[in-house]
């Protein structure tokens, strides 16, 4: 099963080298300048993407909000930005985004004022060669003065933006870990270490949005859950929500992405799942393996009994989006519960409902 802490960071999403987010920012600059765009971290971070062009989507909404507005109205910049750069994380995230922007503005700075004395440097040179090749040579002490004080300057510019490179570069290590961490944060739930809802919402959106072949849902409930924490307590009825999650965690296959849906009630995402057998089949073991749980009272040495959970299932469909896959899934595990619990259904397939 695809592990949750797989999910690439947003470092990972950028991973470009200083000397290349530069040469990103110097496209992204002047189509700003050109639109009109004022200079903030969300709108540098919304053209730095566009110019690195691995957001098509973006870029076609970026080209058509330029279409339809005069301006760039901020409300536009914002839903964006949360939509293709930060993607929706919490705040720390964002946080964080924020900070590797200001450092990203911090660099480009750095480059800024580092070719400027490149330029002041060069210009210098010039004026020192046309000095030394004019016949008259009494000005040549001064020249050579000149050119040894700016090539001083130049030497100490270098070395002061090779001293702010390697800080940057140490930041960004930090700021890496930061927002690894709470990436992996923002996605799982924190109980049973699966997917959360939102990560879920995405996962399937996504999977469903690359084509509807293969891709099918699974939802399941855990049978009488509130008599189990009435009878042994929270805590307790808290470690068989955890169980399940390992259970999840170790048992499905690799195309597979486990989430709690809410309370106790989890989806498995499949997406290389063709048939309503064979996702019946992984739904089964995953019921078998619920059931043969055994989960011992710590205080008393007592191994309760079985613990199970009924399943509804559906296969993708053309057309599907995320609300009718999950809804017939669902309808199929208000079924299993109706004929009994402790079992799995299939959705009914779609013909059928419209008939
Ligand atoms: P059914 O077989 O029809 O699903 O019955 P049920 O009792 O499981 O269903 P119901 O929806 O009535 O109750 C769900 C219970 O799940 C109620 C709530 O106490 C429990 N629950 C939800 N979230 C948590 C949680 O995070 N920890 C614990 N311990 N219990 C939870
Ligand atoms: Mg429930
Ligand atoms: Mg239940």
């Amino acid at each position: 099963m695809i592990k949750p802490n797989k999910t690439p960071s947003i470092m990972e999403l950028y991973p470009e080298e200083t000397r290349e987010a530069a040469a990103l920012l110097r496209q992204a600059v002047p189509l700003m300048m050109r639109h009109d765009i004022p200079p903030n971290p969300v709108h540098y971070a919304l053209w730095y993407t566009y110019s690195k062009g691995h957001e098509p989507e973006l870029n076609q909404r970026l080209d058509n909000a330029l279409k339809d507005f005069d301006s760039f109205p901020p409300e536009v910049a914002t839903k964006l930005f949360h939509d293709y750069v930060i993607r929706g994380e919490i705040e720390e995230a964002r946080a964080g985004q924020r900070q590797v922007i200001e450092l990203v503005d911090d660099i480009e700075d750095d480059v800024t004022s580092n070719v400027l004395g490149s330029r002041n440097y060069q210009t210098s040179l010039e004026v020192g060669l046309a000095a030394l090749q004019e016949p008259v040579t009494d000005d040549l002490p001064q020249v050579l003065i000149e050119l040894q004080e700016s090539t001083q300057q130049m030497h100490e510019l270098q070395g002061k933006f090779l001293y702010r490179l390697h800080a940057a570069q140490e930041q960004i290590k930090h700021l890496r870990g930061q927002l690894e961490r709470a990436h992996i944060a923002a996605t799982l739930d924190s109980l049973t270490q699966v997917f959360n809802r939102h990560a879920f919402n995405r996962l399937l959106e996504k999977a469903l949005s690359n084509g509807h072949e293969g891709v099918a849902l699974i939802m399941l409930d855990i049978d009488h859950f509130k008599d189990f924490n009435d009878q042994y307590g929270h805590p307790l009825g808290d470690r068989v929500l955890q169980h399940v999650g390992k259970l999840m965690r170790e048992l499905l296959p690799a195309n597979a992405m486990a989430a709690r849906y809410g309370g106790e009630e989890f989806c498995v995402i499949l997406c290389d799942s063709p048939d309503v057998a064979q996702t019946y089949a992984i739904a089964n073991q995953l019921r078998l393996k619920i059931q043969s749980l055994r989960i011992k009272v710590r205080s008393t040495d007592k191994v309760l009994d079985s613990i199970t959970a009924s399943f509804g299932h559906a296969q993708a469909q053309a057309g599907d989006d995320l609300e009718r896959l999950l809804t017939r899934a669902d309808d199929a595990l208000y079924e299993a519960k109706r004929n009994g619990r402790n079992q799995v259904h299939p959705a009914a397939p779609v013909d059928a409902l419209s008939a």
